[in-house]
């Protein structure tokens, strides 16, 4: 898919779990991360979610229904600036938008894979790092960095 606007290729694709809600993404991640934060935990309801961050711009709705028919909010009240959207169908959240940053949040498990899984173009959108992982509750013996809060921003752990 091309945008319309600037003529650029999408990168990622992806959607919530009955496909209603349907999004691009233009441009690699300026972050993307397992994080093992509590908000990320009992958010989601996993361990942890494997995040990744984009600028606004380079964040698209697919979708041909009108926001207010598909799309649900929520404001975490221990972080105002950020606002999680999902499916009113599914129930599933797709992305979550950080007004103090103007970027995008996705969750990999949504992205568009192929038949046997695999994410498409996961070399853009594979993680580089375990986040937050001071409080993490699944431990994680893989070869990326382990840290305190963001990568590179904090201590790293392992
Ligand atoms: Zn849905
Ligand atoms: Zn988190």
């Amino acid at each position: 898919m091309t945008d319309p606007l600037t003529g650029r290729n999408a990168l990622l694709k992806g959607s919530c779990f009955c496909g209603s809600v349907t999004y691009v993404i233009f441009a690699p991640p300026v972050l993307s991360a397992y994080c093992h934060c509590t908000n990320c935990q009992r958010l989601n309801a996993c361990p942890c979610v494997h995040t990744i961050h984009f600028e606004e711009s380079d964040f698209e709705w697919t979708h041909n229904e009108p926001h207010s028919e598909l799309l649900d909010f929520y404001n975490n009240p221990l972080k105002p600036y950020k606002r999680r959207i999902r499916c009113k169908r599914c129930g599933v959240g797709v992305t979550s938008h950080n007004s103090n940053t103007r970027r995008v949040s996705v969750w990999a498990a949504g992205l568009e894979r192929d038949s046997e899984g695999t994410i498409l173009n996961w070399d853009v959108a594979k993680p580089t790092a375990h986040i937050f992982y001071g409080t993490h509750v699944l431990a994680a013996n893989d070869e990326l960095g382990k840290w305190e809060g963001y990568e590179g921003k904090s201590n790293r752990l392992g």
